[in-house]
């Protein structure tokens, strides 16, 4: 039997997993969590009553979600990566009839979960620099959209949108507004900084990047109280299990490490970005933990191959929206960085 209407799984929402060295494709942090981390975690969890179900509302850890951002626990939504935290918005606010915006290009896992959950996608374009142009915003409030999606920095591009242009968004959207901060450390500022006086502001927050916790699949939503509590309401009872409510708590303590880890990053980054301008790659302007780059004489289908070839693992972004003859890589460590660089003076040497 054909699954329902909408469920079409369709190419590039699911990066693939291939068995290489140096696997610079999903933007995770090169790093593992610092040090202590998991004894800290050990000796908490040894206490555990593990017959037990799981706090249902994840208190001691929305407190500490709280705290961090200077909000109250009534604010926090938590779920298993940010991805649940997105379809959990989209059960309880999107669906049948109701219009979500995004702009593209950006990233697919939003018109993704819109698809699942039956909500219709409303796409407006970004401008030649990646950027939502003021230009688009007359349609976007006039289309009316239930949810508008804006992603920043935005992956696949890496760009930061102006505060202003999220500022006007937030200040006259006809509905709810979720801003995916998922590589939010790397902006210089936050659209939580908006949620006191927008009661229909949603920020998403992921441990899956600079937390370097990927594996463990946790994040979360700031928003208005009265939106955070349908969105527990919505989740399946017990989603969150104890081992991870401990985990994301025990986490949040080393917010020194991880802006260090950020610095490192930021640093490689550079390195990087300069190294594929000097081959004579266009080069995007990054302000994340990858860089979205492209060539007007290489394929990039070509390159991510024998890259490929070369033990080296990009994201091939060219079946996304709007994007073009273009890859996508995530800075690694310092040694894999090089690899990618290596590899790639290696193959435009070939070419030419
Ligand atoms: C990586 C990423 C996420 C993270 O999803 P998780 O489910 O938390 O791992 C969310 N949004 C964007 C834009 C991302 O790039």
């Amino acid at each position: 039997m054909l699954p329902r209407e909408g469920i079409s799984i369709q190419e590039g929402y699911h990066s693939p997993q291939v068995d290489v060295e140096i696997r610079l494709n999903t933007n995770e942090s090169p790093e593992g969590p610092n040090e202590g981390f998991l004894e800290a975690v050990y000796e908490e969890i040894k206490a555990l009553s593990w017959n037990r179900y799981p706090d249902r509302r994840a208190r001691l850890l929305s407190k500490a979600i709280a705290d961090f951002h200077n909000l109250e626990p009534e604010n926090v939504f938590v779920a298993n990566g940010s991805n649940e935290v997105l379809q959990t918005i989209l059960l309880a606010y999107g669906g049948h009839k109701r219009r979500a915006a995004i702009f593209e290009p950006t990233y697919l896992l939003h018109s993704h979960i819109c698809n699942l959950t039956s909500t219709n996608v409303i796409a407006f374009p970004r401008g030649e620099d990646f950027l939502i142009q003021k230009s688009v915003l007359g349609d976007l409030f006039q289309a009316k959209p239930e949810i508008i999606f804006i992603c920043s920095p935005n992956n696949p591009t890496g760009r930061v949108e102006d505060r202003e242009i999220i500022e006007e968004i937030v200040a006259n959207a006809p509905g709810l507004v979720i801003v995916d901060e998922a590589y939010g450390q790397f902006s210089p500022f936050s659209a939580a900084d908006l949620l006191t006086s927008h009661k229909s502001l949603l920020v998403v927050k992921t441990y899956s990047k600079t937390w370097a916790l990927a594996g463990l699949r946790l994040g979360y939503v700031l928003c208005d109280k009265e939106i955070a509590d349908v969105l527990w309401e919505v989740a399946l009872p017990y989603h969150l299990d104890s081992f991870k409510q401990i985990a994301g708590r025990v986490a949040l303590g080393a917010a020194a490490q991880m802006d260090e880890r950020v610095k490192r990053l930021i640093g490689e980054r550079e390195i990087i970005s300069e190294r594929l301008t000097s081959l004579g790659f266009d080069v995007v302007p990054s302000q994340a933990n990858f860089i979205l780059f492209g060539s007007t004489t290489l394929d990039a289908k070509y390159l991510w191959n024998e890259l490929l070839l070369r033990n080296v693992l990009v994201r091939d972004v060219t079946s996304f929206p709007k994007i073009g003859n273009k890859l996508r890589v995530t800075v690694g460590s310092h040694g894999e960085n090089q690899s990618f660089l290596n590899a790639l003076t290696d193959i435009v040497a070939a070419s030419n």
